[in-house]
């Protein structure tokens, strides 16, 4: 079987998706839809600080302008921070840091 470079993308992206947003459970169906499902894992959930980044995480946002899951996601994602406590890469068109700002102003 021969498998494509976005195939290949699409999977890890998805991959990360569950293991970082949704505890190793099922990625929800809406990401099928998802903008960046053939993006960069790395754009997504940069491993580096400073300015590269700030620089994926802004092209990352850029993506998910453009999302038409969007609001799924956002809302999702939150939900599932809510439990973990734990907020990690951009996700719904915010930054990490961003969801954990909006977090801390509702306790
Ligand atoms: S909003 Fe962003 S992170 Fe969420 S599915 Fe769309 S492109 Fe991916």
């Amino acid at each position: 079987m021969i498998v494509s470079d976005a195939a290949r993308a699409t999977a890890a992206v998805r991959s990360r998706f569950r293991t970082v947003l949704f505890a190793g459970g099922p990625v929800p169906s809406w990401h099928e839809r998802a903008a960046c499902a053939s993006a960069p894992t790395s754009m997504f959930f940069p491993e580096t600080g400073g300015t590269l980044q700030a620089v994926a995480v802004r092209a990352a946002k850029r993506v998910c302008a453009g999302c038409v899951v969007r609001e799924q996601c956002l809302a999702d994602v939150l939900a599932y921070e809510s439990r973990a406590h734990r907020r990690y890469g951009v996700a719904g068109g915010t930054s990490a840091a961003q969801r954990s700002q909006w977090s801390g102003r509702r306790r």
